[in-house]
């Protein structure tokens, strides 16, 4: 009690984390009481090994619960085990007698404790749990490759989520003391799996802030679709709209896996990602894709099946292929046009090739 009350559950947490004061090897003093010889006897550290605590100083045994406690909870407001000490090494039972029942002050300390720690495993697991999201964010922010190819304890390189985390934890004590070697095995939260779900976390709270923007305004969608390499077929959804401040914003809200390449199965595809962030297509203003995709006929059928819906939701043709188009075009029937797109390519071939071209150029 003679510490701030601010820093008193941490100066508890320290006491309880170094258990009660148990010198077992120390050669107890006899104390001569008339004929009888009496003395603290080692073996009662196994029997009472929470909390029972030995002063070599004072020749005399304490609680280290209730020392920790017995402010708060003693009713009889003084106790031998708190303040003088126990000495009475006739009356072994005195200890039993401490222990009381269910409801002692000493098993209400005992909860206390317990509490204590409880509360203080908490706050490491938020802790940690806390230094693995900030690495998570950091690499999704530069987009980063989290996991490398060998991430055993003796790798060189372990991936640079779990190189970051090291970094980390080196320039904070708080974080060292509860992450990667230092936390559980079974509670280190950083396996794959929890990246997974720490990631899809943090890509649920970036959709919500979009939604949140959009304000159920009018929006359009951009589709693309490409192949990953697991050659997966999927569609990549960006929604565009106007802002509260009048500027036109472009967000990717999503990967859509293509079951079936029918225009219909495509809709539902949509349909299914608007439902998930509750968005509406009678909210659709506009829409386009990839003109020329490998699935242009079926995006086609889906602007058809959209526009059959929504009669507003305008198509409109990717300008940049557009631009493509009108370039072929041309060349094909004018030779000088023709010619100049061939040597701007040559030009760009050679210069390319070499550094010192580029440099001279
Ligand atoms: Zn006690």
């Amino acid at each position: 009690m003679s510490y701030p009350p601010d820093i008193r559950n941490q100066v508890r947490r320290a006491y309880l984390l170094k258990g009660p004061c148990q010198p077992c090897h120390h050669k107890f003093p006899q104390q001569v009481d008339g004929t009888r010889k009496q003395r603290f006897i080692a073996s009662w550290f196994d029997e009472f090994s929470n909390w029972l605590e030995y002063s070599i100083e004072k020749d005399a045994a304490y609680c280290l619960y209730c020392f920790l406690f017995t402010a708060g909870y003693s009713e009889r407001g003084h106790d031998t085990f708190v303040f003088e000490g126990f000495t009475n090494w006739q009356k072994k039972k005195r200890l039993r007698e401490h222990v009381g029942d269910h409801n002692s002050d000493h098993n209400k300390c005992r909860l206390a404790c317990e509490d204590l720690m409880n509360q203080a495993q908490h706050i490491e697991y938020r802790c940690r749990l806390n230094a693995s999201i900030i690495c998570l964010c950091y690499l999704l922010m530069q987009g980063l490759a989290f996991r490398a190819n060998d991430e055993s304890e003796n790798s060189l390189n372990q991936g640079n989520f779990l190189e970051l985390l090291k970094v980390l934890a080196s320039c904070n004590e708080e974080i060292n003391n509860v992450v990667l070697k230092n936390a559980p095995n079974n509670l280190r939260l950083t396996s794959p799996d929890i990246q997974k779900d720490i990631i899809n976390a943090a890509a649920t709270e970036t959709t919500k802030v979009i939604i949140t923007d959009l304000r159920d305004d009018f929006f359009s969608i951009l589709v693309d679709e490409c192949r990953d390499v697991s050659i997966k077929e999927q569609m990549g959804v960006v929604i565009s709209y106007v802002n509260g401040s009048g500027c036109v914003i472009e967000r990717f809200i999503g990967l859509v896996h293509v079951h079936s390449t029918s225009a219909a199965s495509l809709k539902k595809d949509i349909e299914f990602l608007f439902s998930t962030y509750g968005l509406s297509i009678s909210s659709l203003r506009g829409q386009g894709y990839d003109g020329a995709s490998n699935m242009r006929g079926e995006f086609n059928g889906l602007k058809s099946l959209i526009l059959k819906e929504n009669s507003s939701a305008y198509y409109i043709h990717c300008f940049a292929y557009q631009l493509q188009f009108i370039l072929v075009a041309i060349a094909k029937k004018h030779s000088s046009i023709s010619s100049f797109f061939s040597t701007v390519t040559r030009l760009v071939n050679v210069i390319g090739g070499s550094c010192k071209c580029r440099d001279m150029l």
